[in-house]
């Protein structure tokens, strides 16, 4: 039995969708060479359709952005630039380079686009080498009147120290800073002198006088705004008066956020494009594209970002920048407006239903795609346990630390609920509030299990009645809201195959 075969007959007597006639026929293909691999694609399209996706980190990016993925364009060497390539016969590929950056600039009005990052960590490694290299490495050049590669050899080891030894200053990772801004275990931390600002003890909420008071004594390179898990917005012209007060570069990480920036739900002060020197994103969050990195920036910095292969990279991804400009030009349509208004009106739907339920939520709500629940201090379970209780009733998320937490970073006290992925197959408030109940539920039905004595952090028991009340509820929305609903197959057939 083919894929193929299998979808013409689970749609007979629908519509059949060329996206799926593509995806089906796909797998036929890759069955040919290893079915296992296309069961294990398959059978995680009804992972995900069995759970409710609440990672908030992820989406569900359109076929098109996944078709446009899974072809030719994956042969092909490209390093260099639109135009300027070290290769032979990149002319389509400069054409597809070409087009992801005008979208990207037009979706959020940049000077410049790069978009040949592999990840939003690469992203941020060029960024950091791109800085290092006008702010330090260019000035020093300019000074001793030399190129790079006519420096000896004492004398690069001498440039190459006064890089390693400059400043940068990030949030730190439990106030919701990510491990790329300087985390001891990332290259971040070898690469510059790290230190980090915390959010406020009481409030959970930057405190944008202090970030004041430590970049005066810090005098760093670099001041990093941007966050994995924290659920408020940014004032981005604070942070530029901040870096401007001791002529710091102001480097932005939005990838949690772009979408919400492309989608025009953050304006304003919270659009950090008009007040940064550089940012960088992911494409594949809230943006919901392809699995990759994006870098936007002033002129200043256009010229040294560009030359992010030899840098960091090395050959781009053409299949990959086709996908982005996919998802780009897919952004740019005023539907996407909706969209990420939507996830934020969700998310904050979301927080609401926890605050009414009395349940501790970290900064007392959110303003953008996520809620931070202090499970520890609200159920006494800790971030661990609840994760794992929420997939037993349907739900993927995951554990958080939260501010100095008790628990550490591994176990954690906290909990990070997305709503990126659930508005895209068309949640809205109500279903909100139903996931909250269902969740709220199935905590405060669980307690930790006695381990020598003590309570176990990890293994819990949810009262049977109460975790089955829990997952019709979430399983009611499973199947009232499917994931890629186009795809359609027959399970039992897929079964024999
Ligand atoms: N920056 C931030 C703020 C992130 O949240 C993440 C990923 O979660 C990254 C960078 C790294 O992105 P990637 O996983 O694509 O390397």
């Amino acid at each position: 039995m083919s894929y193929l075969k299998n979808y013409l007959k689970a749609s007979k007597h629908l519509d059949q969708k060329e996206s799926a006639l593509a995806f089906m026929a796909s797998l036929d293909v890759i069955q040919s060479v290893d079915p296992k691999i296309a069961q294990a694609i398959l059978a995680e399209l009804t992972d995900q359709r069995s759970f409710l996706k609440m990672i908030a980190s992820e989406n569900y990016s359109s076929l098109a952005v996944q078709l446009a993925m899974g072809n030719l364009l994956t042969d092909k060497y490209s390093e260099g630039s639109v135009g300027k390539r070290f290769y032979a016969g990149c002319k389509n590929v400069d054409t597809i380079e070409a087009l992801a950056e005008g979208y990207a600039k037009e979706l959020f009005g940049a000077d410049c686009a790069y978009v040949q990052p592999h990840s939003g960590a690469d992203a941020n490694l060029i960024a950091f080498l791109a800085i290092l290299t006008v702010r330090v490495q260019d000035k020093e050049l300019q000074y001793q009147g030399k190129k790079l590669g006519e420096l000896s050899q004492e004398e690069f080891l001498s440039l190459r120290d006064l890089m390693l030894h400059q400043k940068m200053v990030g949030m730190s990772l439990d106030a919701g800073g990510h491990l790329t801004h300087g985390y001891r275990h990332n290259i971040s931390s070898k690469l510059m002198i790290s230190s980090f600002y915390e959010v406020d003890s009481k409030t959970h909420l930057i405190d944008y006088a202090a970030i004041q008071k430590q970049v005066e004594e810090e005098k760093p390179l670099i001041l990093l705004a941007g966050y994995s898990s924290y659920p408020r917005k940014i004032d981005f012209a604070k942070m530029r008066n901040i870096a401007d007060s001791v002529g710091a570069v102001l480097m932005v990480d939005m990838a949690h956020f772009s979408g919400l920036v492309a989608g025009k739900a953050f304006t304003g002060v919270h659009n950090p494009i008009p007040y940064a020197d550089i940012v960088t994103s992911t494409t594949h969050k809230t943006l919901r594209g392809p699995r990759g990195g994006l870098i936007l920036c002033k002129q200043e910095f256009a010229e040294a970002v560009k030359k992010g292969c030899p840098l960091v990279i090395g050959g781009p991804m053409p299949h990959v920048m086709a996908a982005k400009a996919i998802a780009f030009k897919e952004a740019l349509d005023p539907s996407f407006q909706e969209y990420a208004s939507q996830i934020v009106q969700n998310a904050h739907a979301l927080a609401e239903r926890f605050v009414e339920h009395g349940a501790s939520v970290i900064t007392g709500g959110t303003e953008n795609h996520m809620v931070l629940l202090d499970v520890f201090s609200s159920y006494g379970l800790t971030g661990k346990a609840a994760e794992n209780v929420l997939r037993e009733i349907g739900i993927t998320a995951n554990r958080n630390a939260i501010f100095q937490d008790p628990n550490g970073p591994w176990i954690t006290s906290g909990l990070r609920l997305g709503t990126p992925a659930l508005t895209t197959i068309g949640m809205k408030e109500t279903q909100m509030q139903m996931i909250a109940d269902a969740i709220h539920r199935a905590l405060s039905h669980t307690k930790p299990k006695k381990e020598n004595g003590a309570l176990s952090r990890v293994d819990v028991l949810t009262d049977p009645e109460e975790k089955q009340k829990a997952q019709k509820q979430i399983e009611q929305l499973t199947g009232e809201f499917p994931v890629y609903p186009e795809l359609l197959f027959d399970e039992e057939l897929c079964q024999t195959m």
